[in-house]
């Protein structure tokens, strides 16, 4: 295999705790598990107790932890199909497919320059079909989430917290995690999310109710555990499928490696924001601050995963050029999915959203980066 240059810049890039992780699988090869259950259930543990979510499950992805999160309030509150959940065009297809799969129809509500929904424009876009607002934190951000919360209990709406970038992302007063009060919140761990495993999700929520039918339906609509039958002694092989479900639990080798990475994750967030703050510093200088490079910012409210760090240019295909001729690879994050030939159909109020569509670009934001390399890639963008 081919080595990546010394000099090149990845946007993201997981860093494993090698020795840790292969210590954990070892543990699993050990016992003859690699199933859902013995790491999985350790793992959900320990991230329900550090993060004080009531009730985690863990999944193969956030994808199918969203499909599950909209699957299970529909049945629960018995939402028509064509019923509409308000989400942002700004998000990876994940949110909103979501959405689609239960045939419900999305609307897209704006956002602001924060690149989160819009209070506002969420108002606007609500209707008498309107059944849940899909919140999504970008790059670890959470602004407007309490507005959105408000609005959310004010007229009866589910919340749905699509936390992929936002592993870790707390509020400063309370320091407690953002989405605790959510109705479901699903978090990834994807390899190159900031808590990253090797495609993994997990869906929370203070609810057994919730739970349950998560644990339910991730598991093919079976009524016991595979662990569970191995576990208790005397191996039953008795079971009943009172429910149409998916395949889409997670492994103990995948929950393995989400465990190292969890272990490090206050540590790691608190280098990105580290690394955020010099890009912040040398990008928001006095002498081409008033313009060309518009950085986006995270709520201060909040302290933030810092997924990923943002900026808006006018000439966004240019700088993108630019930079990769030099070696460094930058992002997207994201093409506004109401441009996209299934979307395109829906109600949706998407000025900014297009506006940002077209500008924004992630810059390299990962925990091999230095100091130096954040000034080699600010100064390429200066010049
Ligand atoms: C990555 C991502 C997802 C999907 O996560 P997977 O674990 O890869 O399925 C969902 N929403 C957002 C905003 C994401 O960035």
């Amino acid at each position: 295999m081919t080595q990546p240059k010394n000099n090149v810049l990845q946007v993201l890039k997981p860093k494993f705790r090698v020795e840790e992780v292969l210590k954990e699988i070892k543990e699993c090869l050990d016992i003859g598990w690699s199933g859902m259950g013995f790491k999985t259930t350790e793992f959900e543990k320990e991230w329900s107790l550090k993060y004080q979510f009531k009730y985690s499950h863990f999944l193969n992805s956030a994808t199918t932890g969203l499909h599950l999160a909209v699957k299970i309030m529909k049945d629960k509150y018995r939402w028509k199909d064509g019923d509409e959940i308000i989400t942002s065009s700004l998000t990876f297809v994940s949110t909103n497919h979501a959405i689609l799969y239960e045939q419900l129809s999305p609307v897209f509500a704006d956002i602001d320059s924060s690149l989160c929904l819009d209070p506002e424009s969420v108002e606007k876009m609500i209707t008498p079909k309107t059944r849940a607002i899909m919140y999504i934190g970008i790059g670890g951000n959470a602004k407007n989430y309490k507005k959105i919360r408000e609005i959310c209990s004010d007229r009866n709406i589910t919340l749905i917290l699509d936390a992929a970038h936002m592993a870790g992302t707390s509020w400063v007063s309370g320091n407690h995690h953002v989405g605790l009060d959510a109705d479901i919140t699903v978090f990834s761990y994807q390899a190159v999310k900031n808590c990253p495993g090797n495609d993994a999700g997990m869906i929370c929520s203070n609810d057994p109710e919730l739970d349950a039918a998560a644990r339910n339906l991730s598991w093919l609509g079976i009524n016991k555990t595979t662990y569970d039958r191995y576990s208790k002694s005397s191996y039953s092989w008795e079971y009943d499928v009172p429910n149409l479900g998916f395949k889409y639990h997670g492994n103990s080798i995948s929950a393995a490696m989400c465990l190292v990475s969890l272990r490090y994750l206050e540590e790691d967030n608190a280098y990105r924001r580290k690394l955020a703050s010099w890009y912040f510093d040398r990008l928001s200088q006095s002498d081409h601050s008033n313009s060309e490079i518009e950085i986006i910012e995270h709520d201060d409210s909040i302290i933030s995963s810092r997924h990923l760090f943002q900026i808006s240019v006018n000439n966004r295909d240019e700088v993108l050029q630019k930079l990769a001729s030099q070696d460094v690879y930058c992002g997207v994050h994201y093409i506004a999915n109401h441009t996209y030939d299934i979307y395109k159909d829906f109600k949706a109020d998407t000025k900014r959203a297009t506006y940002y569509s077209q500008r924004i670009l992630s810059l390299p934001l990962h925990l091999g980066l230095t100091e130096a390399d954040v000034d080699r890639v600010s100064d390429i963008l200066i010049s």
